[in-house]
C-alpha cells in the first residue's frame, strides 16, 4: 500500500505524545518532509543481530494503519529516505549496494542494529560483496561512521554489545562506539522500542540536539526512569505480595529476579504492542533487556 507525506505526518501528528514530539517539533518535521533532499538519507546497517529491531518496527508502522504509514519499505525510502536497509529494501546485490555508494557521498544518518564481530578478519559478518570481494560489518562500519552526521545504535546489540557479545561466541563482537571509537546515540533494549527509533530518527534528520545521559549516551527523555518506577505492580512490591512462579497475576516478580528496579526504560509508561500490554503486564519478570550488562547477571543499583 502507497502512503504519502501528508500521511507520514499525520501519523507523527497522531502519535506526537507517545513519540515525545512538541509542537514546534511537528513544524520543523512538516518543512523538512515538504522539502524532500533537504534532510540527510538514512543508512541503516545490520551486523550481529537477530533483527528483532527491524521487526519491532515494522510491527509499530504496521498497527498504525487507522492513520498512517502500513509499508515500513514505503516509509523508510520515500518519507526517511533510506538509501540502505537491507532488510526492508526491495533492491538488492549490486543495486542496493551502489544506492549505499551514491548515498555516503552526500550527507547521512548511519542507523546500525546488532554489533561489530571482530574476530577472524571480521568474517564472521559480511555485508554484501563488491567487486567479488566480500566486504565485513567491520569495514562499512569503520568507514560509514566517521563521516556520518550522526550514528544511531538501535538496540543493545549495537549500544553494548548485548546477547552477540555474551558467553562463549568467538566472533569477539562489540558495541559500534567501542569498535570505532566514535560517540553513538545509543537506543539500548532487545528490542529496542519503536516509538524510540522513530522519534530519534525523526528529530535527528531534523537537526534537532538530543540530550544523552553521561555514561551511557542514551536520550535521556526516553531513558530516565526505571521499570520499576511506573510499573502498575509496584502497589504490591510495596506491600510484599511477591510471586511465587512466572505467570502469577497480581503479584510483584522482585523475588523472581526482575530486574526492573535496576532497568531504565520506560516500558511501564510506555507499554509496547501499541501501548496495549509490556512483559510484566504479560506476567514475566523485566530481564533488563535495555541495560549495559544485558544478558549478564550484573545488577546495577538505580
Ligand atoms: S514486578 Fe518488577 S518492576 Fe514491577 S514492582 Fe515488582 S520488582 Fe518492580
Ligand atoms: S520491561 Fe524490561 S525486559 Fe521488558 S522490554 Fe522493558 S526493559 Fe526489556
Amino acid at each position: 500500500m502507497n502512503i504519502s507525506r501528508r500521511q507520514f505526518l499525520k501519523y507523527c501528528i497522531g502519535s506526537a505524545a507517545s513519540l515525545g514530539l512538541g509542537q514546534s517539533f511537528l513544524s520543523k518535521l512538516t518543512r523538512a518532509l515538504a522539502a524532500p533532499g533537504a534532510v540527510p538519507t538514512v543508512i541503516w546497517i545490520d551486523g550481529a543481530s537477530c533483527s528483532g529491531c527491524s521487526v519491532a518496527l515494522a510491527n509499530l508502522i504496521g498497527d498504525c494503519s487507522d492513520y498512517g504509514p502500513t509499508n515500513l519499505e514505503d516509509l523508510l525510502i520515500n518519507y526517511i529516505n533510506a538509501a540502505f536497509a537491507k532488510t526492508f529494501m526491495s533492491a538488492a546485490g549490486d543495486l542496493a549496494v551502489s544506492s549505499l555508494r551514491e548515498a555516503q557521498k552526500n550527507d547521512y544518518i548511519l542507523v546500525v542494529e546488532g554489533g561489530v564481530p571482530t574476530a577472524f578478519n571480521g568474517m564472521a559478518c559480511t555485508l554484501f560483496s563488491e567487486n567479488g570481494v566480500d566486504v565485513t560489518m567491520m569495514d562499512v562500519v569503520s568507514e560509514l561512521a566517521q563521516n556520518a552526521t550522526a550514528v544511531v545504535c538501535v538496540g543493545t546489540c549495537s549500544s553494548y554489545g548485548g546477547i552477540p557479545a555474551s558467553g562463549s561466541n568467538p566472533a569477539g563482537v562489540q558495541s559500534v562506539s567501542e569498535f570505532t571509537g566514535i560517540p553513538t546515540i545509543n537506543l539500548p533494549g532487545c528490542p529496542a522500542h519503536p516509538d524510540w527509533v522513530a522519534a530519534t530518527i525523526a528529530r535527528v534528520l531534523c537537526g534537532e540536539s538530543l540530550e544523552l545521559d553521561d555514561n551511557d549516551n542514551r536520550p535521556v527523555d526516553l531513558y530516565h526512569r526505571t521499570v520499576h518506577y511506573y510499573c502498575p505492580r509496584r502497589p504490591l512490591y510495596e506491600k510484599g505480595a511477591f510471586a511465587t512462579e512466572i505467570g502469577q497475576e497480581g503479584r510483584c516478580f522482585y523475588l523472581l529476579g526482575c530486574r526492573g528496579p535496576y532497568t531504565i526504560a520506560d516500558c511501564s509508561a510506555r507499554g509496547w504492542n501499541g501501548g496495549f500490554n509490556y512483559c510484566i503486564q504479560a506476567n514475566v519478570p523485566c530481564v533488563g533487556c535495555a541495560e549495559k550488562s544485558f544478558p549478564g547477571d550484573e545488577l546495577i543499583k538505580r
